[in-house]
């Protein structure tokens, strides 16, 4: 009787999961991966919903990283890879195939939890499940890694074989905004020398 109870309430566990990564948009592939449920039980819950009424997308999961980069999508991919390390997503150390090592019950729960917290911080987020799912991945086999900004020490997503100095998008525009403004100060030096009444070019000025 016992084994039965349990056996039903990891049932019911699988059964929820599912429901919650359908309405997230979840690759079928993935939903499989995570709930422990075969590929036909999937579909007959996302038929149950009824034809058309749950988007759905076809084709294999998302495998490129260069969406994390884009300039508008770079701080929230960033963010989302430092909610996947605070949910314990990613593991300390990194692992070969993520895609088979991660995926499990308990880790869909959090992920949904840890993509739920954000979006309700930040409603107006692009990044999708799906890519938060591949983003857990090539964290935890260290493809790619969270860093912190060199001067605001804000969380930042990186690739450690392409980094340079690293800086946050915000960080980054205020050191280009600020060479911007010396270069227009520099322009703007008359051919005298002399900017308004009395500094000359060549003077030590505000660097700011
Ligand atoms: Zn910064």
């Amino acid at each position: 009787m016992r084994v039965s109870e349990d056996r039903y309430s990891q049932d019911l566990r699988r059964l929820e999961l599912a429901h919650r990564l359908i309405q997230h948009e979840v690759r079928t592939q993935w939903i499989c991966a995570t709930t422990g449920l075969t590929d036909e039980r999937v579909r007959n819950l996302l038929h149950s919903y009824g034809v058309g009424s749950v988007p759905r997308h076809r084709g294999a999961p998302p495998t490129s990283c260069t969406v994390f980069f884009r300039m508008a999508k770079h701080p929230e991919a960033s963010a989302l890879g430092a909610l996947a390390r605070l949910w314990k997503l990613v593991p300390a150390s990194p692992i070969r195939n993520a895609r088979q090592g991660l995926p499990g019950l308990e880790w869909g729960e959090r992920l949904c939890e840890a993509f739920e917290f954000f979006r309700a911080l930040v409603p107006a987020g692009v990044l999708s499940v799906n890519q938060f799912i591949l983003l857990t991945f090539v964290l935890a086999e260290g493809r790619l890694v969270i860093a912190h900004c060199a001067q605001c020490q804000a969380a930042i997503l990186i690739d450690p074989l392409a980094a340079k100095l690293l800086r946050c998008r915000v960080c980054e525009e205020a050191v280009a905004g600020g060479g911007r403004r010396r270069r227009r100060k520099a322009e703007q030096v008359p051919a005298d020398g002399v900017v308004g009444d009395r500094m000359p070019a060549g003077e030590q000025q505000s660097l700011f």
